[in-house]
């Protein structure tokens, strides 16, 4: 039983508010779901939020800057950082390897700050084997094929041959749909944004992630308890 009222156990709003453990936001989607553009402007409007960069040996599209996309590295880096352990999860898409760097993502955590992720299926099942109290998952789906076809297109990043593989792997991917904690489905950026946004603002509210919020309370209870003659 804590003592709230000794010198150096006090627990306030604010200091519990601080020992909060970060979380771990994953979006997965198939290609073309749009969730490049949810991730964007939940970075650009949430505070204490910061994007796990992936290492990944595919090429850089004309569009992407090393460093803030992705870390650009050669076959040889990467496999040398997936057998030092430097990688919290890896995975092959494409016939390219990608991987999370652990240390920026356990710096940001250890801080209290929320890190999101922009991966596949293969890499979101390894942080469930890894860390699931810490992982939020939500799976982005277009509306419809036909759309999510177009939206490939319209990118036009992608060779003819490229995005038909994306569309081939989207169908092995959306199997898994039901392994993911959260749904949304984007037929409408603005609402499928507000549903992430409000995803990610109740999770940082659960119990569990707070783990001084018992001694505050705590803390709370012994004060009603001399106002009340109780204690
Ligand atoms: P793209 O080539 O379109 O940037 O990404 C292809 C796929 O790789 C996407 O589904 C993306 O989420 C996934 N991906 C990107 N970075 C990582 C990573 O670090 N780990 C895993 N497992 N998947 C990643």
């Amino acid at each position: 039983m804590s003592e709230p009222e000794q010198a150096g156990t006090v627990v306030t709003s604010e200091r519990a508010d601080a020992e909060r453990r970060g979380l771990m936001l994953v979006l997965s989607s198939p290609s073309g779901a749009g969730k490049s553009t949810i991730a964007r402007q939940l970075l650009d409007q949430e505070s204490n939020l910061t994007l796990s960069i992936s290492v990944t040996t595919r090429a850089r599209r004309t569009s992407e800057i090393d460093g803030v996309h992705y870390h650009f590295i050669s076959r040889e880096r990467f496999e040398q950082m997936r057998e030092r352990g430097e990688l919290l999860e890896w995975a092959e898409v494409h016939g390219n390897y990608y991987g999370t760097p652990r240390d920026p993502v356990e710096q940001a955590l250890s801080r209290g700050g929320d890190v999101l992720f922009d991966i596949d299926i293969q890499g979101t099942f390894q942080l469930y084997d890894a860390v699931r109290p810490d992982v939020v998952s939500v799976f982005i789906l277009p509306p419809s094929i036909a759309e999510m076809k177009s939206r490939l297109h319209r990118r036009a990043e992608d060779t003819p041959e490229v995005i038909r593989r994306r569309l081939q792997t989207a169908v092995g991917e959306m199997k898994h749909w039901s392994q993911y904690d959260y749904v949304i489905v984007n037929d409408d950026l603005q609402r499928a944004y507000d549903g992430a946004r409000s995803i990610l603002r109740a999770e940082r509210l659960k119990r569990e992630r707070s783990p001084a919020i018992g001694t505050f309370i705590e803390g709370m209870v012994e004060d009603l308890k001399r106002e009340t003659g109780e204690a």
